[in-house]
């Protein structure tokens, strides 16, 4: 195939037998955010390039390496969301919704652009379903944004697949104090260090923390803790969490390690995380970023959010075969007709029925055919009956309607009565 009829690596096309799934998730999702009183907000896919510079931070591999960045023909320079807080930020404080501390709960979906390589669980444009807080500083909102992930997990069936980890990055202080003495603890061991961690401690060393690389971490089990230079107040936001956590009987993990990719986090980092999906494990990941809004020239706003990516569930459920049976029904009933006449009234008659029973999944046969072939394209579409219109039954204002999933006789069903009799396999 010529290459301009391929999708671009890492861009998946997503097909009908996988959209049901895809539904079930958004749909779940959305139901139980709404439950928890969040709103939607739907926002632009392209960027200014500097909101995700400035918001996401320059030395993150999302800002140096991931972005899908060019210049429009204006010669401004775009780019495709890597993620979806930097432009909730800027539409927020565009909207003047936070201002006078006003509090705001809103979720978003759709797709995000990282220029990665492409492998199971991990693609150049995914989706993220996310959530963002703002005007709410207390651990209580971020204990009930993991309290209503777990609810989802629950709902999805894979509560006992999924592991919390946390940890508390402290305040921006407290951070640089760290970054200090694990600069200088590392910098002893240079030479033994990966490259990529060779080249972070001069532009994002708290980075090294989460580094895959095996002699890298053997030499970060005797590095200074995060958790030592933790500001009392951070400290104490972080014990109000972990208390909540108990109190609503959700086990966690501390991991000191958990860092985050993305700058703009302090305090509360977090991350949902499984191993049934091989090494792209994490399926949701948020944390509290007071310290953004203000980089963005607002006032100073909390603000605390995640986002899950979608792929990465929908494999999930597919993995543990949590997929529900009943996602994609098939047809209640499949219309044949002989002959123009016999069209017109079929046509008819489907909108009238669907008129009169709006839950009703009718198809009708389109390209006419003989009574062998409309009849397999009936039993092939899975339909529960074949209503069968041909020129007697038009004739005397009546169908034969044929049961194809049991060995049940053909009835004739008169038009008026059609409706009523389908309600009945509706219930
Ligand atoms: P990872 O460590 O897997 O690269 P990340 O820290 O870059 O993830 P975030 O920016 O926090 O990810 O995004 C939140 C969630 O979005 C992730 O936990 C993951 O489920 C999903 N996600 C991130 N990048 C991708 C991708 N390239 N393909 C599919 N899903 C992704
Ligand atoms: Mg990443």
């Amino acid at each position: 195939m010529s290459k301009s009829l391929q999708a671009i690596r890492g861009m998946n096309d997503i097909l009908p037998q996988q959209t049901p799934v895809w539904r079930y998730l958004e749909t779940t999702f959305a139901r139980l955010l709404e439950a928890y009183g969040y709103s939607e907000i739907r926002l632009p896919i392209l960027e200014f390039t500097d909101l995700f510079a400035r918001g996401i931070g320059e030395g993150t591999d999302v800002v140096d390496k991931e972005m899908y960045t060019f210049l429009d023909r204006n010669e401004e320079s775009l780019t495709l969301r890597p993620e979806g807080t930097a432009g909730c930020v800027r539409a927020v404080l565009e909207h003047g919704m936070t201002g006078g501390g006003q509090v705001q709960k809103l979720w978003y979906s759709g797709p995000m652009f990282r220029y990665e390589k492409p492998q199971k669980g991990r693609y150049r444009q995914f989706h993220q379903i996310g959530v963002e807080v703002f005007n709410q500083p207390g651990p209580d909102i971020d204990a009930e944004l993991i309290v209503l992930t777990a609810r989802l997990w629950k709902q999805l069936g894979f509560a006992n697949a999924v592991t919390l980890q946390l940890n508390s990055l402290g305040s921006s202080e407290a951070r640089a104090r760290y970054r200090d003495a694990l600069v200088a603890y590392l910098q002893q061991h240079f030479e033994q260090l990966d490259e990529d961690s060779q080249r972070r401690l001069t532009t994002n060393p708290l980075r090294i923390l989460d580094s895959k690389n095996a002699q890298t971490q053997a030499l970060l089990i005797d590095a200074p803790t995060l958790h030592e230079y933790l500001d009392d107040e951070s400290r104490e936001h972080f014990e109000g969490l972990k208390a909540r956590l108990d109190a609503a009987g959700i086990a966690y993990e501390i991991n000191p390690k958990l860092v985050r990719g993305l700058d703009y986090y302090g305090r509360t980092v977090f991350e949902w995380v499984t191993d049934k999906l091989g090494a792209q494990g994490t399926v949701c990941a948020g944390g509290r970023y007071d310290g953004l809004v203000t980089q963005f020239g607002g006032k100073p706003t909390a603000g605390v959010g995640f986002a899950m990516g979608i792929e990465r569930l929908v494999l999930l459920i597919e993995t543990l075969g949590l997929v529900p049976s009943e996602l994609n029904p098939p047809a209640h009933a499949y219309i044949c007709a002989f002959g123009e006449a016999a069209e017109l009234a079929a046509l008819a008659l489907a909108e009238r029925l669907r008129d009169e029973l709006p839950g009703l999944r009718l198809l009708v046969n389109a390209g006419g055919g003989s009574f062998k072939s409309q009849f397999k394209k009936a039993d092939k579409s899975g339909a529960r009956y074949a209503l069968i219109l041909g020129e007697d039954e038009l004739a005397e204002r009546m169908v034969g309607c044929k049961p194809l999933r049991d060995d049940t006789e053909q009835q004739s069903i008169a038009w008026d009565a059609l409706a009523e009799r389908l309600a009945a396999c509706l219930a």
